[in-house]
């Protein structure tokens, strides 16, 4: 169990001191539910973790999780925000988020979206290629505007789930690599733009990572960088460590908890800096999923159960791949439990699918549960990232209401989807509507 999921007496689910089967029956379901405590602590917890290095700032990645309360939630624990496109940039700055604290990512901004954030000022662009480097100085130069940016380099450290590799020559559509020298040219270049302000340096080298070690490697990669533009009279006075902490899908996940992950990355970068007679740089890391995974549940409604025997059980539930398409995009694994049955012991295994259309349409394969019955509810853990922000309205199926829970209390965060919703950009042409 999650964060602050107990059992009450009723044998229900709870979280945040909300019972899950009156959720599902005030809120509908599909529903997603957000454990607005889990947040805090995280949050928190990063906080703490960095408040050694005195200059740090903590920055969340909000493609994981993006809602305008999320917005305020995440502004009133005092992270900065990331975002990645026009859209999220917005969003943020509907919720009033402080404009300087805002970094803006992507490795194809557009040039609306490079005019929209000088407009706005947000307070750095991490530039990832030479087309950007080049437009963004040409339109800085336009406007008369002085703009902040990092450079999003390419260590050659990919990090995976549970091992990292060191790369020469890395092949990945992000950021300037600094083994084929692209790196080094991007610093010449952008110190040499007058509108542009070359604030430090910037790597994101993967998600979901269990093995922090990869972190040390990427620090020792970048500070010998920073190293090496020292002694060229180039000051690179932030370092920007990207995201990537591992969560807790299943059981056969192992996390380092954030307090261990930011202590070992507070030692790693007073090591590299000391051993270098560095200054340290101001620190930045940018956890998305760390932050938000864990806090997320989604309660459906089981329908149809097909029991195909001597091969599996399906039961089917009320959403699947358009509010989850983490299972089908890439075999991503999750544990459920029958927040009405929650008491029960296990007694039958299932796999759990969606109601679309597309035979990868499943949520959780094998899993033993409590015997299912038409009606139950079925809560899918550690759906906060990357669940509603990748949710789609394939078969036109409604995205699900998103209702917080903190100490007892629920509240809607985003409303249900309507089917009207459905149709509210559709038009139908003209010569149509007469028939053709
Ligand atoms: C996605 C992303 C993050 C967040 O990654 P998580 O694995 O969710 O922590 C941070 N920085 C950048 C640049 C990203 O692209």
């Amino acid at each position: 169990m999650n964060g602050t999921m107990s059992i009450n007496k009723q044998g229900h689910l709870e979280i945040g001191g909300c019972d899950v089967v009156e959720l599902a029956q005030k809120y509908g379901t599909p529903l997603y539910i957000f454990d607005e405590e889990t947040v805090i602590n995280n949050a928190k917890a990063y906080l703490a973790g960095l408040a050694e290095l005195e200059n740090y700032e903590v920055i969340y990645a909000s493609k994981a999780f993006l809602t305008l309360g999320m917005c305020k939630l995440i502004e009133a624990l005092g992270l900065s925000i990331d975002v990645v496109s026009g859209g999220e940039l917005y969003v943020a700055l509907q919720a009033g988020f402080p404009v300087n604290r805002i970094y803006f990512h992507g490795n194809n901004k557009s040039i609306s979206e490079l005019q929209m954030a000088i407009d706005v000022g947000v307070g750095r662009i991490v530039v990832d290629n030479f087309y950007e480097l080049e437009t963004l100085a040409e339109i800085a130069a336009n406007k008369r505007r002085q703009v902040n940016i990092l450079l999003r380099l390419n260590p050659g450290v990919e990090a995976d789930t549970h091992s990292y590799i060191q790369t020469g020559q890395p092949d990945s559509k992000f950021g300037f690599s600094i083994g084929n020298g692209d790196a080094e040219r991007s610093v010449d270049l952008a110190d040499g733009f007058e509108y542009i302000n070359l604030k430090g340096i910037h790597c994101h080298i993967g998600s979901q990572i269990f093995d922090i070690s990869s972190y040390k490697v990427a620090i020792n990669v970048m500070m010998d960088f920073i190293l090496n533009y020292k002694s060229k009279g180039i000051t690179l006075s932030e370092l920007n460590l990207g995201g990537g902490l591992g969560i807790r899908y299943t059981k056969a996940d192992q996390p380092v908890p954030i307090p261990e992950f930011t202590k070992f990355l507070v030692s790693s970068v007073k090591e590299a800096a000391e051993q270098r007679n560095l200054e340290i740089p101001r620190i930045m890391i940018e956890p998305g999923r760390s932050i938000v995974g864990e806090a997320g549940t989604t309660v459906y409604q089981i329908g149809a159960i097909k029991d195909i025997p001597g091969i599996r059980t399906y039961a089917s539930v009320d959403g699947g791949m358009t509010d989850n398409p983490r299972v089908a995009l890439y075999q991503a694994q999750y544990h459920g439990i029958v927040a009405n049955k929650a008491d029960q012991p296990a007694e039958k295994t299932y796999t759990i699918a969606g109601k679309c259309c597309e035979s990868s349409d499943k949520l959780i394969e094998n899993i033993e549960l409590p015997q299912l019955e038409p009606g139950d509810l079925l809560a899918v853990l550690s759906t906060g990232a990357y669940n509603y922000s990748m949710a789609s309205n394939y078969n036109s199926l409604p995205r699900p209401a998103i209702v917080t829970v903190y100490r007892g209390e629920s509240k809607l965060m985003v409303e249900r989807e309507t089917y009207a919703d459905l149709i509210r950009l559709h038009r139908i042409p003209k010569r149509w509507q007469a028939g053709i």
